[in-house]
């Protein structure tokens, strides 16, 4: 790690603070911590994390409201829901929250650590991405174009708000088009796992949130497919 990241615990139980604080301090990252919304939104706008690790049940404002607050405020530092029930993937990881992980309670300290690093050394890849892209809009498929300077995406010429997940799966498979990748493999791939616990069904629902936005029937896909017991993959 070049310069020292700092990571945002934002998190009601003293106890979980001070194991997650031990924890990060001890790979190297240095640590903020708030112990309800409003303080934890506080620190996110004045304190400048790298990421911040946001507990769903919070006094005096949700983790949720804090999330989609901090987005509304075109604040696109890295989330990571903590969240009780598995139930909630699809809800912590669609538009309506704009975060961009998650991972159940009770978690394993070495997997927290792993999600930590990759979505920290993901958000600085795409960025570089971007700096050096030169390409505008791109037609990608059918009625499908991607602007990679832009991160937008448009179907038949309407802009597709996607999540920055969401982007770069789509990237990542239109730009090998027909080949197929199992989720671990996009998990690895596309968002620099280097952990693989029992979450790939996060490349699941996100490529359903990709095909309700840009696909014109969900259940017949014609881009993003399925290749049953393998994987996905992008069709052209
Ligand atoms: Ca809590």
């Amino acid at each position: 790690m070049d310069a020292q990241k700092t990571v945002l615990i934002v998190e009601d139980e003293k106890n979980i603070v001070d194991i997650l604080r031990f924890n990060l301090q001890r790979e190297g990252y240095a640590t903020l911590e708030a112990y309800d919304g409003a303080d934890g939104l506080e620190k996110a706008r004045t304190g400048n994390p790298d990421l911040i690790l946001l507990d769903v049940m919070l006094p005096k404002m949700i983790g949720f409201d804090v999330c989609k607050t901090l987005r509304a405020e075109g604040n696109h530092v890295p989330v990571i829901i903590l969240t009780a029930r598995e139930e909630e993937a699809d809800k912590v990881l669609g538009l309506e929250i704009g975060a961009d992980d998650y991972i159940t309670k009770p978690f394993s300290m070495r997997e927290l650590i792993a999600r930590v690093g990759a979505n920290i050394r993901r958000t600085a890849m795409s960025a570089a991405a971007a700096a050096v892209s030169a390409e505008s809009a791109m037609p990608v498929a059918g009625d499908l174009s991607i602007n990679t300077d832009s991160h937008q995406v448009y179907c038949a010429g309407q802009s597709v708000d996607l999540t920055q997940r969401e982007y770069e799966l789509l990237t990542f498979l239109a730009s090998h088009p027909n080949k197929v990748y199992s989720r671990v493999v996009l998990m690895e791939q596309v968002w620099n796992y280097g952990y693989i616990g029992d979450d790939v069904r996060t490349v699941d629902v996100t490529v359903r949130r990709l095909r309700e936005k840009i696909e014109t029937d969900p259940a017949k896909p014609i881009y993003i497919l399925t290749r049953r017991g393998v994987g996905y993959y992008f069709a052209i």
